[in-house]
């Protein structure tokens, strides 16, 4: 019940409209009435009293008013699509803006196709139960009554026995309503998890055709689709089961509702245009009832998809993302001061972590695999807060600052190079909407990108493709690092590409880095020789700690992880790797 006021909750915001679908749909009931209320006029006045001259004019009153009926119906059409619409609108807008608030850890235990049904399946279903609530049920109720109060009217027993299967099929429906909310809900997570299983395949179709697996995903699909499949049975079976049993009582009515008339019409107590005008009017007594089972199918689909909707709007948003302090400038010099941090409960990912970096300075991060590096970009841009001591930047500690402005001033260029799907301009107007052409074509310059965006046919407008896959990589490299040079942040998260590029375009990007961190204090995941080299301090991380520091030669001289790694091969520039990356 919670979750169904909560729902209608969204109708108070259009008043009107919804005022307007209840009008329209009453106005529509009333005009029920005329069919019945000819057909007595036809059968007990106008024959029995051979009255030609009424003929004419009862005919096209009921035609008018039908077509008054029809045209009311439109109107109801055009009125509850736009309410309709304007709800959905409003309940994906709200969703989507929350999503967005949400902490990166919800992010990487939610599937993208889970959370896409959310709001391409789930907002719709919510937004049914309003429209077909107001519409359907209370014009349904409205009719019912109408219709009932013209019956007790005309014949107070035959209503009675005409009623007298309403009992049954109202307890049957609220047994059917009772048992399949659960039924609804496997359908709805059996589709779900479909979704979120051919997001994933489909952004991983490369590795699905270089490993020639088809045939097994084929099968992990085809299990998944028989989930629904059977979920989608389960529920259609019920309904198959529960609905013809209903109609059969409603319908036993009829028979009952003959008989009776038959009996009184004998005693001469009823005229035959009154059985007449209940043979009418029965359909449209019952008429509501057989919407009863779309209507609680739509209700059911509803309730389950509005606890999901809802289950995500009341999760608690990043904390911090626009409250916060706001300095007016930024020196740029960073501290971390014994920082711990877990993705989980069970051990740290990293621990002990103290390392500072004066403004301007480059500090590299090197390691083995999984050591932890990434990790600390994280905390630093607060994707994840620290569990253990603390992250100042200019003496202030980071989770005091507001995350709208330390992320404005901080320019991250991760290792995927995500492109959106979008042209080149709008990939680089993301770092600064306002910027004119010759902007972004001086910091193309800068980041050696200009000379193939100019051979580009459409040039800035060139669409870059899904994750920027219609580019080379090396030239996705250099639009992030153009786009971070568009940004021009005091403080640079780098986390250098480890793919093979041919020696000229690894010079060109390796120009291009240069360019970025200077003048900038920096964090480095470093791969190139000629970024250790320059680091004002390499940290050597393995298991989550910083296990050795210093510069380069030093580290050397030590022996120690470090000179292992190095030894294993750093990248030159202008030379793919070859032995292994550090
Ligand atoms: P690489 O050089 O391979 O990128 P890294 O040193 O940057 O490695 P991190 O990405 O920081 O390593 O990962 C450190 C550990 O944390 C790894 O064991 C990894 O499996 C784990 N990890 C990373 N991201 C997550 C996440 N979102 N949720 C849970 N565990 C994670």
């Amino acid at each position: 019940m919670s979750t169904l006021r909560r729902i209608f909750s969204y109708t108070t915001r259009y008043r009107w409209r919804a005022l307007l679908a209840f009008l329209l749909a009453t106005a529509g009931t009333l005009l029920v009435l005329v069919m019945p209320a000819m057909t007595q006029r036809f059968i007990d006045d106008i024959i029995p009293h051979r009255r030609w001259e009424a003929i004419w004019p009862t005919a096209l009153l009921a035609v008018g008013a039908i077509a008054l009926r029809q045209l009311i119906f439109t109107a109801r059409m055009l009125s509850n699509n736009a309410f309709e619409q304007a709800v959905v609108h409003d309940l994906r807008r709200e969703l989507y803006d929350k999503i967005q608030r949400l902490p990166m850890k919800w992010f990487d235990n939610q599937p993208t196709g889970d959370i896409m049904t959310r709001i391409g399946s789930d907002v719709p279903a919510m937004e049914k139960v309003i429209v077909d609530s107001i519409d359907q049920a209370l014009s349904g109720l409205l009719q019912f009554g109408i219709v009932l109060a013209y019956l007790l009217s005309q014949h107070v027993g035959l209503t009675l026995v005409t009623l007298a299967p309403m009992p049954m099929v109202a307890l049957a429906t609220w047994l059917y309503t009772r048992r399949n909310e659960t039924r609804y809900r496997a359908a709805s997570e059996a589709s779900s998890a479909l979704n979120s299983m051919l997001h994933d395949n489909i952004a991983g179709i490369r590795q699905i055709k270089a490993y020639t697996v088809e045939p097994q995903e084929l099968r992990r699909f085809d299990r998944s689709s028989a989930e629904v499949r059977r979920a989608q049975l389960t529920v259609a079976k019920a309904n198959a089961m529960t609905w013809p049993g209903v109609s059969l009582i409603a319908e036993a009515g009829i028979v009952a509702m003959m008989s009776a008339a038959a009996y009184w019409i004998l005693q001469g107590e009823m005229k035959v245009g009154t059985l007449m005008a209940f043979l009418v009017s029965w359909g449209f007594l019952f008429d509501p009832l057989s919407r009863i089972n779309p209507l609680t199918q739509t209700f059911l689909g509803g309730v389950v998809a509005g606890k999901r909707v809802f289950a995500i709007l009341d999760l608690g948003d990043e904390p911090n993302l626009i409250d916060g302090i706001r300095p007016s400038a930024l020196r740029g010099q960073v501290a971390f001061q014994n920082v711990g941090f877990s993705y989980a409960e069970k051990a740290p990912t990293v621990r002990g972590i103290n390392v500072e970096a004066l403004p301007g300075q480059t500090i590299a991060f090197v390691g083995p695999t999984g050591a932890g590096k990434s990790t600390l970009l994280n905390l630093l841009t607060r994707f994840y807060e620290c569990d253990e001591g603390r992250i100042l930047i200019d003496g202030t500690p980071l989770v005091e600052l507001s995350k709208e402005w330390l992320r404005d001033h901080i320019g991250y260029v991760t290792q995927e190079s995500f492109l959106f799907n979008a042209s080149i301009r709008e990939n680089l107007l993301l770092a600064k909407p306002e910027a004119s052409d010759e902007e972004l074509w001086a910091v193309l310059a800068a980041a050696n990108a200009d000379g193939f965006v100019r051979r580009l046919e459409a040039g800035l407008d060139t669409v870059a493709g899904e994750r920027g896959t219609k580019l080379s990589g090396g030239e996705r490299q250099r639009l992030s690092i153009a786009r971070a040079l568009l940004k021009n942040p005091p403080i640079l998260l780098l986390d250098e590409a480890t793919s093979a590029v041919d020696n000229e375009t690894e010079k060109l990007i390796q120009q291009a880095l240069d360019r970025l961190r200077s003048h900038r204090t920096s964090f480095v995941i470093a791969h190139r020789l000629s970024t250790v080299r320059d680091a004002h301090l390499i940290c050597v991380m393995e298991g989550g700690r910083i296990v050795e520091s210093g510069q380069h030669e030093a580290l050397i001289k030590q022996g120690g992880l470090y000179a292992r790694l190095a030894s294993a091969g750093f990248r030159e520039e202008g030379k793919p790797e070859s032995h292994g990356e550090i």
